[in-house]
């Protein structure tokens, strides 16, 4: 019997019953890395939230199809559709294949992430693994007339699916605002608004990822994959979407407009986002520079800390703040997460042979590997 599950959706700003769309089926989609450095903690804790509502949601009864990506393309240094291919930066940088960055950085996601208990999706797709699909995308999208070519690149045009549809409502963003607050930006001659966002960007002769299409030699736009791969494995609507809250804007409200443009139904039922891991109250992200690596804390290798912790402990504190609620990071966090992470372990082991007694041991099989430790 299935219990009555709310969820808070970003997109009504209520929580909401939840009511799969063709039970016990559910589908959900989550924004994967792009795959061009090591994840850090902040990364980890969004994906160690989903892993649990995966989790849950199987405890429930229903049966799950996962979706994770890996973004191996499109995705530029800067929301704006200016910079750099991250990938493409990396492997100049290393001076080695774009593939070979791709693969180092997904052999090391997986290995943190099966050092932190978390269950494989039932598919993850590449981005470069479904050009194809990415193209006609694009191309039912100018059919439409939500899409133009200039000079080989083709953008979304946003102030025209504006006119009937409501391009800002996952994120509250304001269109007119948008559209003031970007007007200054640089290189962005090309398209029609400052707001419209790249489905298809034409490459420089030397830039090393680029396929042909029926526009230019070049390469996807960021936004469009999710959109495409969601679709060819979930349909075109869909139970769950989610990712961290620093997606839903531009990215997820991108995919929106896309996945509305062309099959003209709401691609998602529940918009599910995580909310940001903090040092000291400030965000911890890469530019920032106050980031810790998994592995840094596992080591006890960092000014920010005092010790080692087991992966089982930083994910024990992970999950001691609601995934929309801030966690701040410190040592002194980390050291109360392994007292109660012992604690319940300890009750664990009490339960182990208490149950191992009755005959029936219905226990994960990683966690009693923990309590062995
Ligand atoms: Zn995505």
């Amino acid at each position: 019997m299935l219990k009555d599950l709310r969820v808070y959706n970003t997109l009504s700003r209520n929580k909401e019953l939840f009511e799969p769309l063709h039970p016990p089926f559910v589908g959900m989609y989550v924004c994967g890395p792009t795959v061009y450095g090591d994840i850090h903690l902040g990364n980890l804790r969004t994906f160690i939230s989903f892993d649990v509502i995966y989790r849950y949601l199987m405890y429930l009864g229903y049966k799950v199809r996962y979706i994770r990506n890996i973004t191996d393309v499109g995705h530029l240094e800067n929301d704006s559709d200016d910079g750099e291919d991250k990938i493409a930066r990396k492997a100049k940088l290393e001076n080695i294949e774009p593939m070979e960055v791709v693969q180092r950085y997904t052999n090391g996601f997986h290995r943190e992430l099966d050092k932190f208990n978390l269950l494989s999706p039932s598919i993850e797709p590449y981005a470069t693994g479904h050009i194809q699909e990415q193209i006609q995308m694009i191309k039912e999208l100018m059919d439409k007339g939500l899409a133009y070519e200039t000079e080989g690149s083709v953008y979304f045009d946003v102030k025209k699916y504006s006119k009937d549809h409501h391009y800002g409502k996952l994120s509250g963003r304001v269109l007119d605002e948008l559209i003031t607050s970007e007007r200054n930006l640089s290189g962005q001659e090309q398209k029609k608004n400052q707001v419209d966002f790249a489905l298809w960007k034409k490459a420089e002769p030397e830039h090393i990822m680029q396929w042909d299409s029926p526009w230019s030699r070049g390469f996807p736009g960021w936004h469009l994959e999710c959109s495409v791969m969601s679709t060819k494995y979930l349909g075109q609507t869909f139970d769950i979407h989610g990712g961290g809250l620093d997606l839903q804007f531009p990215h997820h409200e991108c995919e929106i407009a896309q996945a509305v443009g062309v099959y003209e139904k709401e691609p998602v039922k529940y918009w599910i986002h995580t909310n940001m891991l903090t040092v000291n109250g400030q965000k911890m992200s890469k530019s920032l520079g106050n980031f810790l690596l998994p592995e840094q804390i596992v080591a006890g290798d960092h000014p920010l800390l005092k010790q080692a912790f087991s992966p089982m402990t930083i994910r024990f504190f992970v999950l001691q703040a609601h995934y929309r609620s801030t966690l701040d990071f410190s040592n002194e966090a980390l050291v109360a997460s392994r007292k109660g992470y012992l604690k319940l372990i300890n009750g664990l082991k009490t339960i182990k042979s208490i149950t191992y007694q009755a005959g029936d041991n219905p226990l994960n099989k990683k966690v009693l590997q923990q309590v062995e430790q």
